[in-house]
């Protein structure tokens, strides 16, 4: 999905707060407001939901860091692989990405991911780690580990934009504010078809939309840190709005719930 494609709809009512902050209405901008404030926001959701691009859009505009959890589980799959593991061995997956000692490059933007002290941000994005990854993110002793790395980015980094499955829900159960953005499967299908075919690529609607469905049936259905939807977030729908339009509604949402605790 091409940013511009990315839309957006409230799909239920957005809290507001009974009292707001005069800063809120200000026009200062967040990034302002925000300055020098510990702040978590978590942004969750399945898969094509444009939540990446919006993510790092929204950290920057805010002025926080950006954690893209889901590099971490593609650089876990990319080891397996890479270094021949069955993804069956469950015991030696986990052992070889604890030794990889998974870490971010906070200096470059987006952060770029590194595995045993090198870059291996080349490989997340790759066709056999994407069809292998939701099982090697199943794996329970894995996500242990991957949930304590990501509190501990949270502590080292305390102003941040945090965007994977679980950030809301098991990682940072108190941020300070939680999305959770969603939109059909067909509709996410279809956008990955478009931005295949616009690169030129072939790409086959039918078999996207099977392994969207595919994804999103073990991302919700395993038993450690499935995709929910957390209660106290904020559930969009990116079907109807412009890329611009999504960044600014959830820059919007900030600046209530954040803004207006003063
Ligand atoms: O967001 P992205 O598509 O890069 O995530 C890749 C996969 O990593 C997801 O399909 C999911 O299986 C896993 N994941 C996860 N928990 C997260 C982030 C990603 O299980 N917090």
């Amino acid at each position: 999905m091409t940013p511009t494609d990315a839309s957006i709809l409230i799909s239920q009512p957005v809290r507001r707060p009974l009292e707001l902050h005069p800063a809120v209405d200000s026009g200062i901008p967040m990034k302002v407001l925000l300055e020098g404030r510990p702040v978590i926001i978590t942004l969750d959701g399945p898969a094509g939901t444009g939540k990446s691009s919006v993510a790092r859009t929204l950290a920057a505009r805010l002025g926080l860091d950006f954690l893209d959890t889901g590099a971490m589980y593609r650089a876990a799959t990319a080891i397996a692989i890479d270094r021949g593991i069955p993804i069956t061995d469950e015991a030696a997956v986990v052992r070889e990405v604890v030794a990889a000692d998974l870490v971010f490059d906070w200096k470059v933007d987006p952060p770029r991911i590194l595995a045993f002290g090198v870059p291996i941000d080349h490989r997340t994005r790759d066709r056999d780690v994407t069809a292998l990854v939701s099982p090697v993110a199943a794996i329970a002793p894995l996500r242990r580990e991957m949930v304590a790395k990501q509190r501990h980015f949270g502590a080292q980094h305390p102003r941040l934009v945090s965007e994977g499955r679980d950030q809301g829900s098991v990682v940072f159960p108190n941020a300070d504010v939680k999305f959770y953005m969603d939109a059909s499967p067909e509709v996410r299908a279809q956008r990955r078809f478009d931005q295949l075919t616009q690169a030129g690529l072939s790409a086959d609607y039918g078999q996207l939309l099977r392994e969207i469905e595919d994804r999103d049936r073990r991302d919700s259905s395993r038993a450690d840190g499935p995709l929910i939807c957390p209660t106290d977030a904020v559930r969009v729908d990116t079907s109807n709005l412009r890329f611009d339009q999504v960044v600014q509604t959830l820059e919007d949402e900030v600046r209530r719930r954040v803004v207006a605790k003063g």
